[in-house]
């Protein structure tokens, strides 16, 4: 029937077709040709020239990778909701290890006989605090993969976020020896819908990075910017910077600039994805530019409430 329309509006109209068509063989084999045809302008026998194609094969091969295909989406899918889930499984014996090594160190109950055991002890607290940011990370991660991270949406007042995340980052500015400045300030009334947590998170990322990557003796400054119905935090290093070849791998997951340096850095190498994801969860938008040995700068684009 497709053909016979097809056929007859060539003829009609002169215009070509091309058609897939499935049918079942007399010996009862089902089949796929492709079917290509035209007609000469100004043809008078009424005659359609074409070739057919029997892509019966192609046809099975397709299919069994869209089969394929689904199978690998819904293991990646089993595989995050698993991760997702596991959060208070890995996070509850976590936390019991460095909240008990805590006590320890500071000897809370009493004692501890041997100096060197209080040795050990931070670094069973340090080893317990970073296991919990990689599996934090990861299970970030995972949520946002698995369309589990749910944001908690709010009018939020982003200036005192900038300033929270500043605030929270001197210390690890002053023991790295880096300079760690807030150019200007966003009017206090200046509201963005955005969900509280994220948004420290987002802030937070980017400006360890930017310590984590910058040698002592350097500057890391935050610049903000307010335009008719979005703002732009821009935070800005003189680190190390990101080769250019390598920028576009840097916002995906797992992905570290070069092995030599997450030596020295350890990280999961899912910061920026996470970050980038949940700037785009807000509709906003997250650009990095970058020179090696100059520095780098990260810029967040988020609307604001009007
Ligand atoms: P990590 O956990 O390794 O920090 P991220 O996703 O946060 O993972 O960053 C990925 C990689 O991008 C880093 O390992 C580093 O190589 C590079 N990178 C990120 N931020 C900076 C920066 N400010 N300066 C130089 N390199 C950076």
């Amino acid at each position: 029937e497709k053909l016979r329309i097809s056929t007859d509006r060539a003829l009609e109209k002169g215009t070509p077709f091309d058609l897939e068509l499935r049918f079942v063989t007399a010996k009862s084999n089902k089949k796929w040709v492709r079917i290509i045809g035209r007609t000469k302008s100004l043809d008078k026998n009424n005659k359609v020239y074409g070739i057919v194609q029997d892509i019966s094969t192609i046809k099975a091969y397709e299919a069994s990778l869209i089969v394929a295909k689904q199978k690998a989406e819904k293991a990646n899918r089993s595989k995050s909701e698993f991760l997702a889930n596991m959060s208070h499984e890995l996070r509850t014996p976590l936390n019991a290890i460095i909240g008990f090594s805590e006590m320890m160190e500071q000897q809370l109950l009493g004692p501890i006989g041997t100096e060197k055991y209080l040795d050990y002890i931070s670094g069973i607290r340090e080893s317990g605090t970073h296991l919990l940011d990689l599996i934090s990370d990861i299970l970030d991660m995972s949520k946002i993969e698995a369309g589990k991270y749910e944001l908690d949406l709010e009018d939020l007042n982003i200036s005192k976020s900038v300033q929270l995340a500043l605030h929270m980052m001197e210390g690890r500015a002053h023991e790295a020896g880096v300079k760690l400045s807030l150019d200007n300030q966003l009017a206090e009334s200046l509201k963005i819908r955005a969900d509280r947590r994220a948004v420290l998170q987002i802030l937070l990322n980017i400006l360890s990075n930017a310590v984590k990557f910058t040698e002592e003796g350097g500057e890391v400054r935050i610049h903000c910017k307010d335009r008719s119905d979005y703002i732009v935090i821009t935070i800005s290093d003189t680190g190390i910077g990101i080769p250019a070849n390598k920028l576009p791998q840097v916002t995906r997951p797992f992905e570290q600039v070069s092995a030599s340096y997450s030596r020295d850095h350890e990280g999961s190498g899912l910061g920026l994805a996470i970050t980038k994801e949940l700037v785009q969860m807000h509709d906003g938008n997250l650009s990095i530019e970058s020179t090696v040995g100059v520095g780098t700068t990260v810029s967040v684009r988020l609307s604001k409430v009007l």
